[in-house]
């Protein structure tokens, strides 16, 4: 997958429409302190389905959206979209993924203009080897914890790096269809027995 722009709306000091469009290639962010570098990243994390607000620095999730300054006032709502060309899969082409929050109302994902799920958007990207979590979004701190990361971790870190991690979603989603279904059989097993 290949991200090719990203769009942001009142999303932390972001508050007018911004669009970055990202090249193939390596990109860099430079201005000086304060003018918002990590707050590209934590929006392409969010976009992606963080759902760490102390990861995001703030204490609630709200705190993504502008929060006013002395001359503007506050926004209602904070709103990223990620670009992204999709290469082979099911869902091969161009990808519009959008989140978007709304104070009071939580958030909502959309690919491609369909309302999905969390969960949705998650998958897309783990499948993708990337994904809000993904070792590949170097922030502040992070070379640090990569270095002293535990065993567990860094086998994560490479199952993530493979593009397997998804699978790891879906393989618990199905062991608990499984469990249900079993309780499910039992249950019925005591009521046949029942009726005998
Ligand atoms: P540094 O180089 O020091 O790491 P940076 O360029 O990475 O800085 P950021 O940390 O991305 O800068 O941006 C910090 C700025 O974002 C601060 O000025 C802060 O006030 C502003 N900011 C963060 N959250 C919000 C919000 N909800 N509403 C308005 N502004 C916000």
């Amino acid at each position: 997958m290949q991200i090719k722009r990203l769009r942001l709306t009142g999303f932390k000091s972001f508050v007018d429409p911004a669009d970055l469009r990202i090249e193939p290639g390596l990109t860099g962010i430079v201005g000086p302190n304060g003018c918002g570098k990590s707050n590209l990243l934590e929006a392409l994390r969010w976009a992606m389905g963080e759902n760490s607000a102390k990861s995001m620095r703030g204490a609630g999730m709200e705190d993504v959206i502008f929060a006013g300054t002395a001359s503007r006032p506050q926004r209602d709502f904070a709103e990223v979209s990620i670009l992204a060309e999709q290469a082979g899969g099911p869902d091969e082409g161009e990808l519009e993924v959008v989140r978007r929050i709304e104070r009071g109302a939580g958030s909502a994902y959309r690919i491609n203009g369909r309302d999905v799920r969390a969960k949705d958007v998650g998958l897309l990207f783990a499948d993708s080897a990337t994904g809000a979590h993904s070792p590949a979004l170097v922030s502040q701190g992070r070379i640090g914890a990569i270095i002293q990361a535990k065993p567990g971790e860094r086998r994560q870190m490479l199952e993530e790096a493979a593009g397997i991690s998804g699978l790891h979603v879906r393989r618990k989603d199905a062991e608990q269809k499984l469990r249900a279904t079993e309780t499910n059989l039992t249950r019925l097993d005591e009521m046949i027995s029942d009726q005998e």
